[in-house]
């Protein structure tokens, strides 16, 4: 066998296999373009999309411009103005540096450079198309850049099948378009897609207002601010108190010295600091500028630095966790309610609250500190407290929907106050272990906390969390049913109407069939709204609206498009998440009875069908041994040297 010689690849096709990892969409795109203005110190973007980006991209930018001897050299590889030296590694403040961008995406496309420095007569214009660079040439236009990406994947067409539909990729860029402009409010950016206005956004020092802006003033009303300055670096951030937590990650933002970031540690610092004031598997909201010093964080460890290494991860971490979790629990608790206005002042995050960080406990600190106390003490919302059990069916009649059902509407819901009081969760408690095997419960069982069921077992204790065993019982049914066929969707008196984005109304389409076969009836009712018609009768109460939304933002967040069956079993997740009685829902004692009656018929799996586990045992032996019964054993009482957390 011969093989083939070595040889040099043409310039053309280097930039191409770049180009597979900068430019994987026309999101992308939007990204490099955006990234690129803010480094020349843009005060007004504006961007411009037509056809989703697969036909036109244009980014215009009032910043600092490209010498016209420079314009060809922005468009060729691996040149770049942002640094010079390996030195510069070491200390990078700029977003890009690598000068990989423009060449990538002129090899994949059609681009046209036209830019202008602020002591130029004229502006300069280069053309690329195919690869190939027509010399630049004099051209008028206003100082600053534009950069307008046409055709896009012309030159790769296999890359242009992957491309989804104009809804799905809109929703791509609006969230890189969201990142930068979270990330730098000082800076005027405007979007249209095919002509229309998405976004107008004039400069502002608020960050609120622009979360306000993107996700709804609703969502920024409620956030808190948190702020720390620690030897790492210094925090600021506006998070989401427990109640607007999310099905899913995605409305969780990190920037790093103004660089929006995924970084694992620093996410998985922000849910411990919601460890326990969450339901299940619930998604806190959050915004958080971090800023410290470039040389302690490496940003070229991933082609679209979107990872980055930091030096002082686990300072930060810690700063994260306290800061957040200090903010929640805070001190200073007094019941009245005083919601933070609005976009009251918050400081951008690149010029940073030095005054707030300063003096400490300001007026605004206190306010904050006591609607969160408030919060956390008052008792929930209609729309967060769910009857219990009342109007929620078990499966095959399960429990009965008695008048006195109504006896529990009295009853104190105190849940989330508890919530935010109660230990974590009971898998710290040393002896008692994940269940492994199905116990009979002897004697009647009794609720503590609202929350967890405990029961007399043959050889020890059983605790239920109640939450996750419904859920469980629920899913399990739902999967049951589902192996039989669809679900009987039972027609809702009054549809209940849901707005959804582009991205979510084209998720609905493609699953429409699979929401069917729930029971879950969905309608266009219009370009972003859609009517659910119809719900399982399995799960009669169990909130449409909720169950819909969340498995939508599941769909926009797996990564690869799920199968049949891994779409069905997060629809029965969500769903039985939904319709399952909570933490907090007071149980009556027949209601606790038939939830352990079927745990033992179903001989209940130990974990939830999130994974959390649904009960623990606590067995009679090794109460014997904590309290040193076990003479057998060789432990004498008063002996036992083991002591118990709790
Ligand atoms: P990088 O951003 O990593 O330097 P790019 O390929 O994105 O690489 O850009 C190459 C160079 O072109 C930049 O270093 C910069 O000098 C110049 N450039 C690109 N876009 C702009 C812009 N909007 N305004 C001013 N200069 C720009
Ligand atoms: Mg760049």
């Amino acid at each position: 066998m011969t093989t083939a010689a070595i040889h040099i690849l043409p310039e053309q096709l280097v930039n191409q296999i770049a180009a597979g990892e900068v430019v994987e969409r026309p999101a992308s795109v939007v990204k490099e373009l955006l990234e690129n203005a803010i480094d020349a110190q843009a005060s007004r973007i504006v961007l411009e999309v037509e056809e989703a980006g697969k036909k036109l991209i244009r980014a215009s930018d009032d910043g600092a411009g490209i010498p016209a001897d420079q314009a060809p050299l922005a468009l060729a590889s691996h040149a770049t103005s942002k640094i010079t030296t390996g030195d510069d590694l070491e200390g990078i403040t700029s977003l890009g540096f690598r000068g990989e961008a423009l060449p990538s995406i002129a090899s994949v496309a059609d681009v046209r450079l036209l830019s202008r420095t602020a002591d130029a007569l004229e502006a300069t214009e280069v053309t690329v198309s195919g690869g190939r660079a027509d010399p630049p040439r004099p051209a008028s236009g206003p100082v600053g850049t534009t950069v307008e990406v046409r055709n896009l994947f012309r030159y790769v067409p296999v890359r242009r099948k992957f491309l989804k539909t104009d809804a799905t990729e809109m929703g791509h860029i609006t969230e890189q378009a969201a990142r930068i402009a979270l990330a730098y409010p000082a800076v005027h950016l405007t979007v249209t897609h095919n002509g229309r206005s998405v976004y107008q956004l004039p400069p502002s020092e608020s960050v609120r207002e622009r979360v306000g802006a993107f996700f709804g003033p609703d969502l920024a009303a409620s956030l808190i601010e948190v702020t720390s300055e620690e030897p790492g670096g210094r925090l600021w951030g506006l998070v989401g108190p427990p109640h607007v937590a999310r099905a899913t990650g995605t409305m969780q933002y990190l920037f790093i010295n103004g660089r929006y970031v995924r970084d694992r540690g620093l996410l998985h610092a922000l849910r411990e600091a919601y460890r326990g004031l969450l339901e299940g598997r619930r998604q806190p909201v959050a915004f958080l500028f971090l800023t410290v010093p470039p040389e302690r964080v490496d940003v070229n460890v991933h082609p679209t630095k979107v990872e980055v290494r930091l030096r002082d991860a686990h300072l930060l971490y810690g700063q994260v966790l306290g800061t957040v979790r200090e903010r929640l629990l805070g001190p200073g608790l007094t019941p009245s309610l005083q919601t933070p206005p609005a976009g009251a002042g918050e400081p951008a995050p690149q010029t940073p609250p030095a005054s707030e960080v300063a003096e400490g406990a300001s007026d605004r600190d206190e306010r904050v500190r006591q609607a969160v106390a408030d919060f956390l003490r008052s008792p929930p919302t209609t729309d967060q407290h769910r009857l219990p059990l009342a109007g929620k069916t078990v499966p095959q009649g399960g429990f009965a929907r008695k008048a006195d059902a109504d006896a529990h509407r009295g009853a104190p819901a105190t849940s989330r106050s508890r919530l935010g009081e109660t230990p974590p969760h009971a898998e710290c408690a040393a002896p008692a272990r994940p269940e492994q095997e199905a116990a009979l419960p002897q004697a009647p069982a009794i609720q503590i906390h609202n929350t967890y069921l405990v029961a007399e077992t043959e050889d020890g204790i059983l605790i239920v969390d109640q939450h996750a065993l419904h859920e469980r019982i629920l899913f399990e049914e739902i999967m049951k049913r589902l192996a039989a066929g669809p679900l009987q969707g039972q027609r809702l008196l009054i549809p209940v109407t849901v707005a959804l984005s582009d991205g979510e109304m084209a998720a609905v389409e493609t699953h429409r069939e699979a929401l069917a076969r729930l029971g879950l009836e969905v309608e266009p009712l219009g370009p972003r709204d859609v009517g659910i018609q119809a719900f399982p009768s399995l799960l009669e109460r169990g909130d449409p609206e909720g169950t819909l939304r969340d498995f939508l933002a599941w769909v926009q967040a797996v990564d690869s498009p799920p199968t049949p069956r891994q779409v069905l079993e997060e629809l029965a997740h969500v769903a039985a998440c939904h319709a399952a009685v909570k933490a907090g829902d007071p149980l009556k004692t027949e209601e606790i009875e038939m939830l352990l009656a079927h745990r033992e018929a179903a001989h209940m799996a130990a974990t939830c069908p999130h994974g959390r586990p649904t009960a623990l045992i606590l067995r009679k032996r090794d109460l014997e041994k904590q309290f040193g019964r076990d003479y057998a054993a060789g432990g004498r009482a008063g002996e036992t040297n083991e002591v118990l957390p709790y």
